[in-house]
Order: C-alpha cells, then sequence, then structure tokens
C-alpha cells in the first residue's frame, strides 16, 4: 500500500487537467426536471436515465402535472431503468409533496430537500449545486472510491464521512466541480475493475490494493 500522500491541490489542478469539461451528464431544463433527473439516476447510468426523461418530461414537465399522474404510466415511460416502481412512486409523491408544501418549487435548502420522499443527502447535494449553483459535494459510488484510492478518505468512511472530508481539505469555491472531476474520473478511468492505472498521474499514491 502506498504511504505517501497526494496534496488535495495537486489532485484537483491534475484532475482538472484530464478532464476540464467534466459536468453534469443529466438532461434537463429546469430544477423540478433536475430533482426527477437525480431520483431516478439511482444505481443508473445516466445515459439510461436521458433515454427515458424526454419523453416523462414531455408528459410531466413540472410538480403540478406529475402530482396527478397515474403511476402505471410513469412506470410505463421508465420501465426501462433500475427499481423503476420504488422510482415512480417516489417521483409521485415527491412532486405532491411539493405542491402541497412548497408551491411546487424544489426548495433550496438541505433539510427541505431531503424531507421529500425519495431525495437523500447526496441528491440534495447535486440538487443544491446543480439546480441553484450552491457550493456543494455529492458522494456517489465514484466519489467514494476515488476518495478513498486517492487517500482523501477511507473506504470504509460513509458516504456522509467522505463528504465531510472533502469538504474539509478543499477549498469551497472548488467543491462543485471538484464532484463532477472525481465522477468522470471514477466514470472514464478509475473505473470500479479494471482502472487505467498506467498514465494516472496518481500512481504513486494510489491506495488501490492491487499490483499497478
Ligand atoms: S492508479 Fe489506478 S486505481 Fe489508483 S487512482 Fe489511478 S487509475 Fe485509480
Amino acid at each position: 500500500m502506498a504511504s505517501k500522500k497526494a496534496d488535495p491541490q495537486f489532485i484537483y489542478e491534475e484532475l482538472l487537467k484530464l478532464f476540464p469539461e467534466a459536468h453534469c451528464e443529466l438532461n434537463f431544463s429546469t430544477v423540478y426536471q433536475l430533482a426527477v433527473a437525480v431520483m431516478l439516476s439511482a444505481q443508473t447510468t445516466d445515459v439510461s436515465v436521458n433515454r427515458v426523461t424526454g419523453t416523462l418530461f414531455e408528459k410531466y414537465p413540472d410538480a403540478e402535472a406529475m402530482a396527478q399522474a397515474e403511476q402505471k404510466d410513469v412506470e410505463e415511460i421508465i420501465k426501462s431503468i433500475g427499481l423503476y416502481r420504488n422510482k415512480a412512486a417516489n417521483v409521485i409523491s415527491m412532486s405532491r409533496k411539493l405542491q402541497e408544501e412548497f408551491s411546487g418549487v424544489i426548495p433550496d435548502d438541505m433539510d427541505k430537500l431531503t424531507s421529500l420522499p425519495g431525495i437523500g443527502r447526496k441528491s440534495a447535494n447535486v440538487i443544491l449545486s446543480e439546480g441553484y449553483k450552491h457550493p456543494a459535494i455529492a458522494v456517489d459510488t465514484h466519489v467514494h472510491r476515488v476518495s478513498a484510492r486517492l487517500g482523501l478518505a477511507k473506504e470504509t468512511d460513509t458516504p456522509d464521512q467522505t463528504e465531510m472530508k472533502l469538504r474539509r481539505k478543499f477549498p469551497e469555491e472548488n467543491w462543485s466541480k471538484l464532484h463532477h472531476l472525481m465522477i468522470f474520473f471514477g466514470r472514464y478511468k478509475c473505473h470500479s475493475r479494471n482502472p487505467e492505472c498506467d498514465d494516472c498521474p496518481f500512481r504513486e499514491y494510489c491506495r488501490r490494493k492491487a499490483s499497478h
């Protein structure tokens, strides 16, 4: 196991060189649609979500329309993605609560966001960052794995613990970009299995328990 620690600033700069274009890959036009896309993306690729949201948002563009949807109709549209029954139920419940308690507007606040059905801290962070441009770091499977391999957090940390460690190590103005950089690095280079280590700038610091 490597003992050297990479400086967070070095990590940020190298990630930026690798993926200067890192961005949110979900398609959406409003913060409401972003929230729905994020909910649908759990354990599913963004590409799969984008395949269904065109039709979904055409039929149900906002909370008002979705609050009146029949679950079976939503299921029919999103059935190609994983956990579609639960996701359809959650999207409708979330939209109803949004209508009843927040005038149909996605709230700009962590506690209020996580009071909505189907929205946990990770999803709320994506919504705050992408939808409202607040500094936030959402810890998904890629961010969690990459953080551990780069020695920024431990593999045994919870997503919340990893988030707090990243928040302490990086300046607030870089949080949202860092989130995208780590996702792109995890998605396109530092894969869960068979990562592309040969030309990785972090090889000498890497904690992955395997020979490089
Ligand atoms: S050396 Fe390999 S496993 Fe380690 S951070 Fe780089 S790509 Fe990921």
